[in-house]
Parts: C-alpha cells; structure tokens; sequence
C-alpha cells in the first residue's frame, strides 16, 4: 500500500521503520504527496464506504427475498422461506394468521353456496349426488371414470386428498355430523362438502386429519 501523505510517512519511519519500507515501495517514486490527506477528502471516502456497505447489504437482502425469503413488516429482517414467524422480533406473518383463520367460505354463506353451486355445474367438476339416493350419479361417475359402478362409490369426498376434517377445521364447522354422513371443507372447490358425495376431481389420500396439514393447505 503507497503512503498517502508526509505526515503518514514520517509517523511509519518514526514508529514502524520496516512497514515504512514496504510502503516506500509502492509509492511511486518522484511524486509529491501532501503534507496532510484533508479531512474533507478523508470525509467523502467514509461515506462512499457507508455507501458501498449499504448497498451491499440492499443487495443481499433482494437476494434471499429473491429465493423465497419472507421480509418482516415489523423489523425488516429477511426470514427463511416458509418462516411463519419473524425470527428477529417474533412478529406473526399476515399469511399464516389468515391461514390459521377459518376459511372464508366457511364464514361466508353466499360464498360457500356459490361455489357448491359452481362445483355441482362445472363439466369438470360435477359435485354430487344433490340426493344421495340418486343412483343414476354413480352409473354416470362409473362411465366417466371408465370403471365399476362399486368402485366410483368407494372415492367419496370421505377419502379425497382434499376433505378437510381436522381438530381446527371441525371448529369452522357448523356442525360436523348431518344425516348420512359428515361436513368436511374442501380445499379444491373451497365450499363446506359431504363426506357422502364426490366429484370428477375426487383424488386419493384423503382425508385430512392433521391441523398441520391442513394449515398446509390453506396456505396454498
Ligand atoms: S373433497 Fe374431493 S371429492 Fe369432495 S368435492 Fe372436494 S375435490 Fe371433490
Ligand atoms: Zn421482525
């Protein structure tokens, strides 16, 4: 590193001869240094380190944003992705309190209906038995899937990966067992359904028991 002054000079001869050397080596020979780098000078390069260290820090954070961290609107520290809490301040993400919320159609009435009336419509879907003892329905399901009328009978909304009947889900609930079967909230067609009925998007899987999972779900 080259002196940057006399005065430096004169201070590394008096108190480190040997570095003193080394730096006169690499400062370039012939050319006048001042007596003393200005505190102005000294000023403009701390702040264009602070600067620097800013952005950098700006930088890092777009970065692990940009991976799936989670910003805290409390503190502003960048959790892991997935973090449901801040771990700086321990303030509780928007998302996961929505999530541990019961979902809106379950609090909603006219949304729940529309989407059951959406679900029992829809080509794709087709939600039911409306009455259960429409037979007609399971020959329909059996056709559909290409399979037994005793087989399309066994994948109801009871075993569908999406039939949510959790502790926290049960309490969304207004009132989980009906006639013939039981409410349960299905995370595909977000509508209160019945554990009896079924729907061409039925999977296998379900149904969901645990609060974890469910929360899982909700967050999707
Ligand atoms: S729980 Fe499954 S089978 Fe029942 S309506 Fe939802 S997606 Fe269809
Ligand atoms: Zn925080």
């Amino acid at each position: 590193m080259p002196f940057k002054s006399e005065a430096q000079r004169r201070y590394m001869y008096a108190t480190n001869p040997r570095l003193a050397k080394k730096f006169d080596k690499h400062t370039p020979k012939g050319v006048k240094l001042p007596e003393r780098v200005s505190q102005e000078e000294s000023a403009v390069k701390k702040t264009a380190g602070i600067r620097k260290a800013q952005r950098s820090a700006f930088l890092l954070e777009m970065i692990k944003i940009a991976q799936g961290g989670v910003k805290c609107p409390k503190c502003g520290h960048v959790n892991k992705p997935g973090a449901a809490k801040c771990s700086n301040c321990g303030y509780v993400f928007e998302r996961d309190k929505q999530a541990a919320a019961c979902p809106m159609a379950t609090r909603d009435l006219k949304m729940n209906t529309e989407n059951r009336n959406k679900a029992i419509k829809a080509d794709h879907i087709k939600y039911g038995p409306l009455n259960l003892s429409d037979d007609e329905y399971w020959v329909r399901l059996a056709k559909h899937w290409d399979t037994s009328e005793d087989v399309a009978r066994e994948s109801k909304c009871s075993n569908c990966v999406a039939f949510d009947i959790s502790p926290r889900m049960q309490e969304c609930m207004p009132g989980m067992v009906q006639e013939d079967g039981y409410l349960g909230y299905c995370h595909m067609h977000k509508f209160k359904c019945h554990s009896e009925r079924t729907c061409y998007t039925w999977a296998k899987g379900g149904p969901i028991i645990k609060d974890a999972v469910s929360l899982d779900w909700e967050k999707k």
